[in-house]
C-alpha cells in the first residue's frame, strides 16, 4: 500500500517492521463530552485503513488509548483539566464521567460500524508505565524537576518539529493567545511529563510518583500505552491532524529518547471535519453527535458514506444540504444493489478477481475511499451476472463497511411486504401487510370521514409512536415503518 506518511511528507510504500503483522496506535477519545461528528470522521477513516490492511493481507494488532486524566483544557500544559471540568458540569465523579462517555462512544461507533480496536486501554490504568518511562527520561538527562513538576527538556534534541515546517514563532507555546508561559520551563517547548502542582489544586485523580503525589501529562499516556501493548517499534500512528502539534510531536520527543532509537515509522492524521464557521471542536460552536443526527432521522451510515466520498488528507465541509445529497447517493446505491437477483448463477472468479485487484490497487492509493465508493458502481455496471456482483459488493464492503448487503436485504424485504388492503368504500391502504395497522389506518379514515378530527389525530399519533408514517395518497394511504 502506499500511504501519505506526515513524518517525511510524502506517499511511500507502507513497510512495517515485522513483515506481514502492523503494530497499529490511534489516539482515542477525550472521555468528557460526546463525540462530536468530527471526531468521528477521524475514528471512520482510522477504521477503513485498518480494514484496508487486514484486507490487503496483514495481520493488524490495533491498540487505543481512552484519555480519562491530564487532558488540559489548553494544549499548552497549562489550564483544568478537560475531565475535571467535565465532571463538575454534570456533578458527576471523573470516573463515572469517564465510564459514561466512554460507552457513548462506543456505541456511536457501533452504530457508524466503526470496529472496536484490539486493545482499549484508559489512561488512568498504566501510571506505573508512564512513571517507569519519566524515570528513565530523568536518568538519561532528557528531563528535569521544577516547581514540584517533571518537564521533558526539548533543548537536548536535534529535531524538534517533526511534522511541519512550522514558523517556530507561531508555534511557540508562550505566545500563543490566551497561554500563559509557565514560568518553570527552561525552554518554550518543553511540557509536563508528571505534574504535582497545577493551578487547580482540587485534581480528583492523584498517584503516589517518586516525585510527590500527582498525575501525569497528556502525552506520556499514549508512549506510555503504545509501548506497553505495540512494542518498541510501532509501525502506524493515527490520529486528527490537530494532534500533529503539540501531542504527537512530544510523544515522538519523549518515547525516542527514552528507547534511544526512532519508534514510529508512519504517521497518518485526518483532515478535519469544518462546518461553515471553522473546525468543529467540542469546546465552541455548533455540536453535532450521532444521535442528534439519528434524532434529524438520519441512518448514521449515511454519514460514514458522507466521510467515504472525500479524501482523509482534504478538511471536510459540513452542511445539512452535503448531507442530504450523500443520504440521496447511499439509499439510491441500496436500491441498486436490492433490485440484483441474490442466487442468479455462479460467481465468475475471472471477473472477481480482476475488480478485487482493481479495489486493491484504487484503494491502496493513499486510501482512496471515493475510488472505493465508485468500484462498488463498476461493479453494479459490469459485464457478468448478479452472483458475481454481490460477492464483489459483499468483498468490498469488508472494508467499507456501509451494509450493503444488509440494506439491500431489508430494502428487498419491505417492498415484498408491501401489500394493498382494498376496502368497501374504495379507499385503499398500501402498507408492508399487517392487518391490525391497516385497521387503524382505515378507522382514522373513518374518523376523519365522520369529522372527529382529535380522534383522526389521536390515530395518527399512536401510529407514529410505533414507529410509523402515515402518507395520504389519491384516493387511499400508504403507510411505512421508518
Ligand atoms: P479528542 O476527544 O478531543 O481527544 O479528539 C479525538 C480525535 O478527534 C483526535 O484524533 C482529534 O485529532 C480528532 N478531531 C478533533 N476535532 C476534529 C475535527 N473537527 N475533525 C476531525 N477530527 C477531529
Ligand atoms: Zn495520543
Amino acid at each position: 500500500m502506499y500511504l501519505y506518511n506526515s513524518a517525511t511528507h510524502q506517499k511511500e510504500e507502507f513497510k512495517t517492521h515485522t513483515p506481514g503483522r502492523v503494530e497499529m496506535y490511534t489516539c482515542g477519545p477525550t472521555v468528557y463530552h460526546y463525540a462530536h461528528i468530527g471526531n468521528l470522521r477521524s475514528y471512520i477513516m482510522e477504521d477503513v485503513l485498518e480494514k484496508y490492511l487486514r484486507y490487503a493481507g496483514y495481520d493488524v494488532h490495533r491498540v487505543m488509548n481512552i484519555t480519562d486524566v491530564g487532558h488540559l483544557t489548553s494544549d499548552a500544559d497549562e489550564g483544568e483539566d478537560k475531565m475535571l471540568k467535565g465532571a463538575r458540569r454534570e456533578h458527576k465523579t471523573v470516573l463515572e464521567i469517564a465510564q459514561f462517555y466512554t460507552d457513548a462512544f462506543f456505541e456511536d461507533c457501533r452504530k457508524l460500524n466503526i470496529k472496536r480496536p484490539d486493545v482499549v486501554q484508559p489512561a488512568t490504568g498504566c501510571i506505573d508505565e508512564y512513571i517507569q518511562i519519566v524515570s528513565g527520561l530523568l536518568e538519561k538527562g532528557y528531563a528535569y524537576q521544577a516547581g514540584g513538576n517533571v518537564y521533558f527538556d526539548s533543548s537536548k534534541l536535534d529535531r524538534y518539529y517533526v511534522f511541519n515546517d512550522h514558523d517556530e514563532e507561531d508555534l511557540a507555546v508562550g505566545v500563543r493567545e490566551g497561554v500563559e508561559e509557565d514560568p518553570n520551563k527552561r525552554n518554550k517547548n518543553d511540557f509536563v511529563l508528571w505534574f504535582t502542582k497545577s493551578k487547580f489544586e482540587d485534581q480528583a485523580l492523584k498517584w503516589d510518583s517518586p516525585w510527590g503525589v500527582g498525575y501525569p501529562g497528556w502525552h506520556i499516556e499514549c508512549s506510555g500505552i503504545s509501548l506497553k501493548y505495540n512494542g518498541e517499534y510501532l509501525d502506524l500512528h493515527c490520529g486528527g491532524i490537530d494532534n500533529a502539534f503539540p501531542h504527537h510531536t512530544n510523544e515522538i520527543a519523549q518515547s525516542e529518547s527514552y528507547l534511544g532509537h526512532p519508534w514510529c515509522s508512519h504517521w497518518f492524521h485526518v483532515h478535519h471535519l469544518n462546518t461553515s464557521d471553522g473546525k468543529m471542536s467540542k469546546s465552541k460552536g455548533e455540536f453535532l453527535t450521532v444521535s442528534l443526527l439519528e434524532e434529524k432521522g438520519y441512518d448514521p451510515l449515511a454519514y460514514r458514506y458522507f466521510c467515504l466520498q472525500s479524501h482523509y488528507r482534504k478538511a471536510l465541509v459540513f452542511t445539512w444540504e452535503n448531507l442530504d445529497n450523500a443520504v440521496a447517493a447511499y439509499n439510491k446505491l441500496v436500491a441498486r444493489i436490492a433490485a440484483l437477483k441474490p442466487g442468479d448463477g455462479d460467481v465468475d472468479q475471472a471477473v472477481f478477481d480482476a475488480y478485487k485487484a482493481k479495489f486493491l490497487q484504487q484503494m491502496g492509493n493513499d486510501l482512496n475511499t471515493s475510488m472505493g465508493v465508485t468500484a462498488i458502481f463498476d461493479v453494479l455496471k459490469a459485464k457478468t451476472n448478479d452472483a458475481t456482483r454481490l460477492a464483489l459488493i459483499g468483498d468490498f464492503d469488508s472494508v467499507l463497511s456501509l451494509s450493503l448487503l444488509e440494506k439491500a436485504a431489508a430494502k428487498r424485504e419491505s417492498d415484498a411486504k408491501a401489500q394493498t388492503t382494498q376496502t368497501e368504500g374504495g379507499y385503499t391502504v398500501t402498507g408492508e401487510g399487517d392487518p391490525a395497522i391497516d385497521a387503524l389506518v382505515l378507522a382514522r379514515y373513518e374518523a376523519k370521514k365522520a369529522k372527529n378530527f382529535a380522534e383522526a389525530d389521536r390515530i395518527r399519533d399512536e401510529l407514529k409512536q410505533q414507529g410509523i408514517e402515515i402518507i395520504d395518497t389519491k384516493g387511499g394511504a400508504s403507510w411505512k415503518r421508518v
